[in-house]
């Protein structure tokens, strides 16, 4: 029997990890990116000979990896040099900085030094709370196929339900990190979680607060950089018989009486498929850019969009200024950062700044 096509049309992490596992189970994919490597979002830039992250420059929830390896036969450890970090990040005001460890007891005894002995304990306190969000959401929402609201309320249970509720989960993040802690400067540092998915905090849901949860539960940067993982799950699902085309567009996904049957390419060449994985921005298809066909595919994005980063990938002299491997720097007006992007639609004139010093030791907590 022929075997099932399936065409994934980008190579993010997300196609990529589609490719290798139905590559695995044995499906016929071939998988084509419109830039000349894979990788998407994660990407390296070489600037003088050093290949500098320029997307992504750590992760967390590393049993997802573990899962997809494990499910494909292999070990993560053993195929991407992965290294955990002992400090998530050094974040400086304008007088001050503060470390947060990996360890939750480092971070609070130096929240301790920095914001006295109240602020230590409503940080143990938002940490026990961070972890209950977490654990009420990971079945129904994280881990959840095709998580809906009603799927998530009949799955979240008693416990759930009341941490939710605990929180407020319909209250903004800000406002619930104004109760936990009256320092705004660390209402500012876990504030800043809602960017990691593109929103403002002072409109992202309190849930949002579980990342910081993710975070205590380990992050790991990679040796030879992010970079790294794309390119071993492209080797992988090459191994298993994937196709991988880069430097190629989709320009339309070919339909024959509602049925998908196949991609146009840019190049003129057509990919017949049995089944189409589309890992693009949703609102392409709806707005009609892969063909009139698939336009009805997924429901109307909406029109406002999420905020991503301005990046630069630089060397500079290592004596110019002390850096952590992970620095936040803050200023004083958050709100006018999220005022600026949401509101005024230009650029922060005061933005929060983050630089990953790539070339910084990953486990040393006390050198700066
Ligand atoms: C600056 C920055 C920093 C980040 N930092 C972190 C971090 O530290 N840790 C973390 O976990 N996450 C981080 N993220 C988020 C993370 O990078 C993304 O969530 C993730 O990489 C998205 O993967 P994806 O596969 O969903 O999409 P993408 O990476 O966007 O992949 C989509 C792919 O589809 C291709 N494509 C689209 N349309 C077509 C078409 N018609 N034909 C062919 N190809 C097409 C695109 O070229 C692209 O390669 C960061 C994101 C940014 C921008």
């Amino acid at each position: 029997m022929d075997k099932h096509r399936v065409a994934i049309i980008g190579g993010g992490i997300a196609g990529l990890t589609a490719c290798l596992e139905l590559a695995h189970h044995g499906y016929d994919v071939t998988l084509i990116e419109k830039m000349p490597t894979v990788g998407g979002k994660i990407r390296q830039v070489d600037v003088h000979g050093a290949g500098i992250d320029s997307g992504p420059t750590v992760f967390t929830m590393r049993w997802v990896f573990d899962e997809l390896f494990q499910a494909c036969d292999c070990n993560f450890e053993k195929e991407v040099a992965i290294q955990e970090l002992s400090v998530l990040a050094k974040h400086y005001w304008q007088k001050d900085s503060l470390n947060l460890y990996a360890d939750i007891s480092k971070s609070a005894l130096a929240i301790r030094d920095f914001s006295g002995i109240k602020q230590e304990r409503l940080f143990l306190e938002f940490c026990e709370v961070s972890k209950k969000v977490y654990n009420a959401l990971e079945k129904p929402y994280i881990k959840g196929k095709r998580p809906s609201f009603t799927s998530m309320i009949t799955q979240l249970g008693l416990s759930g339900t009341k941490s939710l509720l605990h929180i407020g989960p319909f209250s903004a993040l800000w406002q619930s990190l104004e109760q936990f802690f009256p320092d705004p400067r660390l209402q500012q540092l876990f504030g800043r979680y809602s960017t990691y998915c593109g929103s403002s905090p002072y409109l992202a849901p309190a849930t949002l607060m579980l990342i910081a949860h993710v975070e205590m539960l380990g992050v790991w940067s990679v040796k030879e950089g992010m970079i790294a993982i794309p390119q071993t799950i492209a080797r992988l699902a090459k191994n298993r018989g994937a196709k991988i085309i880069t430097n190629q567009t989709v320009l339309r996904i070919q339909t024959h009486q509602n049925c998908v049957q196949g991609v146009e390419l840019q190049s003129g060449e057509l990919i017949p498929a049995d089944s189409i994985i589309f890992n693009g921005d949703v609102a392409a298809l709806s707005t009609g850019l892969l063909g009139e066909q698939t336009r009805l595919a997924t429901p109307v994005s909406p029109t406002g969009r999420s905020l991503s980063a301005m990046t630069w990938s630089m060397q500079i002299p290592k004596n110019a200024f002390e850096l952590s491997r992970h620095n936040v720097f803050f200023d004083q007006n958050y709100d006018q950062e999220f005022t600026d992007i949401f509101q005024q639609n230009r650029l922060p004139t005061h933005p929060t700044v983050y630089i990953c010093a790539q070339d910084r030791l990953h486990s040393n907590p006390d050198s700066h």
